[in-house]
């Protein structure tokens, strides 16, 4: 008996004991269906952070969001609130709203747009050369960023044999790299590039001076220019000027120009102001040198029988034109008879032509071809005198714009003012006179107004319209 209860009893605490386990068991399934059955939002993938290339086109991607529970879960759609500027490398914030029923969601992402492309290298140039010392050859190429741009001068080049190789990395550090094939030894000759034209016409008796030439190499930076070949003023023809230049390779490359003097010079065409300066030289028309060089203007001048000789050497040198208008400058006498005035012209002819070996036909008449002072002396001697003077080869010169500097105009302003206030279109010829300090003072604003607007500077030369006047007597 005693037995049978104890066995009893055993069985007894088993079934409580699993009763127990089957409690556990249940109660964790019901709290687990509860769960389970419970609806919500979840996040199947989103990213906090997201790069963007630079200009790409953008759209808003949250990743993927459902509602529903553990046994089934339907996509949500967003909305999503923030800009991102493509054009402008920088962090944008970009907020994205979850709905289902009453329920929202909202999830921030971090937008960088950022230059995620490399830079684009494009060699063209197929004559790379190494040239002394391993160095490569200046070569054409260039590597451009979508957000840097021309980027170019920030490559490096080097040299592993046989070949070049470019790198180019980009301020957000995107590289690229090119290597193209490298010739080992420099067969490119030098280029050479003439200052001015190939085809010169130089005026007759005028000295010529040569705008020399410029050699650049793939290979040597300094590379100098020999000039072959002489040019007589005196004697009209064609004349070659040959121009070598030759690398450390040991390529030549030579140029030529061919100089024609003549005593045809062709009438430069545009709006053309002829400078033109009489009764000189004087202590003035050294300052005037200085300026017209400084600009590199060429003038014209109409020189008398007094000032330097040195003043008319260095203005025929500079490359001025010298003209003639007369030795004594004095209307009594030059104007007495057709003879009288030949003679006091043949007076400064003869002078020019000592100093410059150049005989020059430029004249222009004291007072003009129009002038009537004359007319108390010799009546009609300006008609016969701009005849005959045109008959023994002289080209006469008048002027259509007048600074006033022999007359109302007594200071820099007032030249300034009347030459820059009468210019024409075609041809000026302006009258100054280099004697005048004041007038000196006035020639370099004229020649940066005229070359700020449009208008070139010449000389005069033999056979050029010349403004001529009617004449009075
Ligand atoms: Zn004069």
């Amino acid at each position: 008996m005693e037995e049978v209860k104890q066995t009893k009893h055993k069985t007894h605490r088993w079934l409580i004991a699993l009763a127990f386990v089957g409690l556990v068991f249940l109660s964790a399934g019901i709290v687990f269906l509860i769960l389970a059955l419970q609806t919500d939002f979840h996040i199947v993938s989103f990213r906090a952070t997201r790069d963007v290339a630079y200009k790409s086109d953008y759209q808003p991607d949250p990743g993927e969001v459902c509602f529903g529970n553990l046994f089934y879960c339907d996509h949500v759609d967003f909305k999503a609130d923030g800009d991102v500027n493509v054009e402008e490398l920088g962090d944008y914030k970009v907020t994205f709203t979850f709905a289902h029923d009453d329920k929202t969601l909202s999830l921030e992402q971090n937008v960088s747009v950022k230059d995620l492309v490399p830079p684009v290298i494009t060699i063209d140039d197929d004559n790379i050369a190494i040239c002394a010392e391993d160095k490569v050859s200046k070569f054409k190429f260039s590597s451009i960023d979508d957000y840097d741009g021309d980027i170019t001068d920030k490559a490096t080049i080097s040299y592993k044999a046989p070949n070049v190789e470019i790198v180019s990395t980009d301020q957000a550090g995107n590289r690229s790299t090119k290597t193209a094939p490298a010739a080992t030894k420099d067969t490119t000759p030098p280029t050479i590039t003439l200052n001015g034209s190939d085809k010169y016409t130089s005026p007759y008796g005028t000295p010529y001076n040569d705008a020399g030439a410029i050699a650049t190499d793939n290979c040597d930076n300094e590379i100098e220019v020999k000039v072959d070949g002489t040019v007589n003023p005196f004697a009209t023809g064609d004349y070659a000027i040959t121009y070598t230049a030759t690398d450390q390779a040991g390529n030549t490359a030579t140029a030529t120009r061919t100089v024609t003097v003549s005593t045809k010079i062709p009438q430069p065409t545009g709006n053309v102001i002829y400078l033109t300066f009489d009764d000189g030289p004087s202590e003035h028309t050294f300052r005037l040198l200085d300026v017209l060089k400084k600009h590199d203007v060429k003038a014209t001048f109409f020189v008398i029988g007094h000032g330097s000789d040195e003043a008319i050497r260095r203005a025929y040198q500079e490359g001025h034109s010298i003209g003639l208008h007369t030795s004594s400058h004095t209307y009594s006498k030059i104007y007495q008879s057709e003879s009288a005035f030949y003679a006091d012209l043949d007076l400064i002819k003869d002078r020019v032509k000592r100093i410059t070996g150049y005989t020059s036909t430029l004249l222009r008449f004291p007072g003009g071809s129009s002038n009537t002072v004359s007319r108390s002396y010799n009546r009609g001697i300006m008609s016969r005198l701009v005849r005959s003077a045109t008959q023994k080869g002289y080209t006469y010169f008048d002027w259509n714009v007048s600074s006033g500097d022999a007359g109302g105009a007594k200071t820099a302003d007032q030249v300034y003012n009347n030459v820059v206030s009468t210019l024409k279109k075609g041809n000026s010829i302006v009258l100054q006179h280099d004697t005048q300090g004041y007038s000196v003072d006035a020639v370099e604003r004229i020649i940066e107004y005229g070359k700020a607007n449009g208008y070139t500077f010449a000389r005069l030369e033999p056979g050029f319209w010349g403004a001529h006047h009617g004449v009075n007597n």
